[in-house]
């Protein structure tokens, strides 16, 4: 539990800190714009602005994986998790969408990006939060295993990504070339769109139960047959259940044994798999009598 609180308490930090910074950036991107006459700008601020909900939604998100189980949710509520970021991965595809739809519809209408230093500021500063954003986002998340806020930092990315592209338009308009703008903003469509995909998918597969890999579910096995004197493992299960992993397992020992030395070895086994797989959260082991010594030759 404590250690849930403190992972908490960071993500709450590190969230505030990224709502505080996001209304700074809607405030000097829509004065920006206002004052160069972009709206390209304006929208970016509002978009900085629409950010603040998903990093809400991030915190209640979190807070709501994290409570223990309880009567109606024998399981935890980790999957809470997953589904924010399952939800945070489908806005940032449609981030994605959308710069590449303002890309397009730029190029299609021959629009013209205004030069103005304001605006080139406003980009500029706006890229270096959004990375820090990112960076400090990524980190926390890694660290603390949480794919919704790691989700959000790869939101974060792609809002710099296109204030690169903003940066590049504008600097673009100085030396004439108005086309720069929308192509780059095109080509950071598409890398929102890959990585708001592939955040979907990885999603997708926590949503039906997918398995560790299967390298170290092997491996697992190996390891128990050398440590303990189970004779065979007829089924290892593993399901990723948010951030942990539920295990379950049938092994069969030594037909002969008392129930106090098979408990012994199912404990063992659970010891074992507790110490191999990071952030098990919950061992079921099934003990069978071993029938056939086909198994163990
Ligand atoms: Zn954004
Ligand atoms: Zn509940």
């Amino acid at each position: 539990m404590d250690n849930n609180q403190s992972k908490i308490r960071s993500i709450h930090r590190i969230v505030l800190i990224t709502i505080a910074l996001n209304i700074f950036l809607l405030l000097i991107k829509v004065i920006a714009g206002i004052a160069s006459n972009s709206t390209a700008l304006i929208a970016d601020g509002l978009h900085s602005g629409s950010d603040v909900i998903t990093s809400v939604g991030v915190i209640i998100g979190m807070a709501m994986a994290s409570k223990p189980r309880d009567e109606h949710h024998h399981y935890g509520h980790e999957k809470i998790e997953t589904i924010t970021t399952f939800l945070l991965s489908i806005v940032l595809i449609y981030v994605g969408a959308q710069i590449g739809y303002s890309a397009l519809s730029a190029i299609l209408r021959k629009e013209q990006v205004l030069f103005s230093y304001f605006g080139l500021f406003a980009a500029l500063v706006s890229i270096i939060i959004k990375e820090i954003q990112y960076q400090i986002a990524y980190r926390v998340g890694t660290r603390e295993k949480s794919a919704a806020l790691i989700a959000d930092a790869w939101h974060h990315r792609s809002d710099a990504l296109s204030s690169i592209a903003s940066f590049i338009g504008i600097l673009g308009a100085k030396f004439g070339i108005s086309i720069l703008d929308s192509m780059a903003g095109f080509i950071v469509s598409l890398i929102v769109i890959k990585v708001g995909v592939h955040i979907f998918k990885e999603c997708f597969q926590e949503l039906i139960d997918v398995s560790i890999h299967l390298d170290e579910v092997s491996n697992l096995k190996k390891i128990i047959l050398k440590e303990t004197s189970v004779k065979y493992i007829s089924d290892l299960r593993t399901r990723k259940h948010g951030a942990k992993v539920l295990i379950d397992i049938r092994i069969c020992v030594d037909p002969t044994m008392d129930v106090h030395q098979g408990h012994e070895i199912a404990e063992k086994v659970e010891r074992i798999i507790k110490r191999e797989i990071e952030n098990a959260k919950d061992v079921i082991v099934h003990v069978d009598p071993c029938k056939f010594n086909i198994f163990n030759p």
